[in-house]
């Protein structure tokens, strides 16, 4: 294996809902299923079956052809996010790539080609989106990135001004930075910016690729914000643990791409799209919205209280369930007493402690894990 992931030796082989098992048959809470792929959790019974019952039916085809599925996942995404069109890969940086090639093209008849992203953002590996990424530590030893990138500050207007320019396509941003660190944008920021863009003909780039599917109280995180982009990106949560990614545009910009202008191979296969129509249909049946924002004030409210014993513990930030827990020093060791313990929790940014729970964990699970959290923070 190339290693090129840092490993924390533990040997998963089976997870149910929020529960992961290691090869020993130890159990762990996981309070980060898959890295926020797991919005259902661990395997869900009715995703399951819904691959299992198609996967038996057809399992791909090419993109040549229609198949009902596919159309019946873009018909729900646009539902529930605004209208336009949907175009299906496999991860969030290739729906990334997507999103920059259509505004690359946009821009093209008018040349105009360049890109603002943010500092401290994270858009994915690919060349074109590790160069939008705008974290160095990311892209040292890739030289030369692409060519038309620019960086503005989060949450600063005054910067974006500074960067766009007659050259500039599109604005491309994640609603919350998550890999940064996990920081909100600001209502107010993003309302700027959306008729920054607008004024000066630039395309407003999404990045929900993390943010999506639930995990903020909204489908969307921008339904939160009011803000409504050009394109947004999805991937992570959206096939409940199978791999698909997808990008929305508005309609006429969609129409920008004709036969011939972008594609993918295995890009929203019947066994994916069912997968997603599944995860789609769960969060409704099943109220998980309204889950997902009760629990989580009750969870901000608990990160407040073990802020106040845990010297060690300097902000809590978040939105629905993406929440970040910024600690004094390296967070590294406390989330490797968390996994002794049994509790699975991440890191993002360079201090910061992410949790990016199921949005169907319940309260006993993440109340276990938090105390689990908490006695570690106290003797950190
Ligand atoms: C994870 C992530 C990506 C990259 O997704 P991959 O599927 O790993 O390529 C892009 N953008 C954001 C905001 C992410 O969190």
């Amino acid at each position: 294996m190339v290693p090129c992931y840092k490993k924390n030796g533990i040997v998963l082989v089976r997870g149910k809902g929020s529960k992961v098992w290691d090869i020993d048959g130890k159990e762990y809470l996981d309070l980060y299923p898959g890295w926020g792929v797991g919005v259902l959790g661990h395997s869900p019974d009715k995703v399951i079956q819904a691959i299992a019952e198609q996967a038996a039916v057809l399992i791909h085809v090419p993109n040549n052809y229609f198949h009902p599925l596919q159309a019946l996942l873009a018909q729900k995404i646009i539902q529930t996010s605004f209208p336009g069109k949907c175009f299906f890969c496999n991860s969030g940086a290739e729906a990334i790539e997507g999103a920059i090639k259509l505004a690359r093209l946009y821009g093209s008849e008018k040349g105009r080609f360049e890109i603002v992203s943010f500092e401290n953002s994270f858009h994915g590996r690919t060349i074109a989106a590790l160069t939008a990424t705008g974290q160095p530590k990311y892209q040292k030893g890739f030289d030369p990135l692409l060519p038309g990138f620019r960086y503005a500050k989060f949450n600063d207007l005054e910067s974006v001004r500074e960067q766009i320019n007659d050259k500039t396509c599109a604005v491309l941003i994640e609603p919350v930075q998550g890999e940064g660190g996990v920081y909100p944008a600001t209502e107010e920021f993003l309302t700027a910016l959306r008729h920054l863009c607008h004024k000066n003909d630039i395309l407003l780039i999404f990045d929900e690729v993390q943010t999506g599917m639930g995990r903020t109280g909204d489908f969307f995180a921008f339904k939160n914000y009011g803000v409504i982009p050009d394109i947004m990106v999805l991937a992570k949560g959206l096939g409940g643990g199978v791999p698909i990614g997808a990008f929305v545009a508005r309609a006429d910009l969609a129409d920008k791409m004709q036969p011939g202008t972008h594609a993918s191979t295995f890009g929203g296969s019947p066994l994916v799209c069912a997968a997603a129509l599944k995860v789609f249909d769960i969060i409704e049946k099943e109220n998980m919205l309204v889950g997902v924002r009760r629990e989580s004030l009750a969870m901000l409210e608990r990160l407040e209280e073990m802020k106040k014993k845990c010297p060690s513990v300097k902000e809590i930030r978040g939105l629905g369930f993406l929440i970040g827990i910024e600690v004094a020093g390296d967070p590294l060791p406390l989330i490797q007493k968390c996994v002794e313990q049994g509790v699975l929790v991440n890191r993002a940014g360079e201090n910061v402690i992410r949790l990016l729970p199921a949005l169907n964990i319940l309260r006993v699970e993440w109340e276990k894990g938090l105390a689990v959290l908490e006695s570690v923070l106290r003797h950190a």
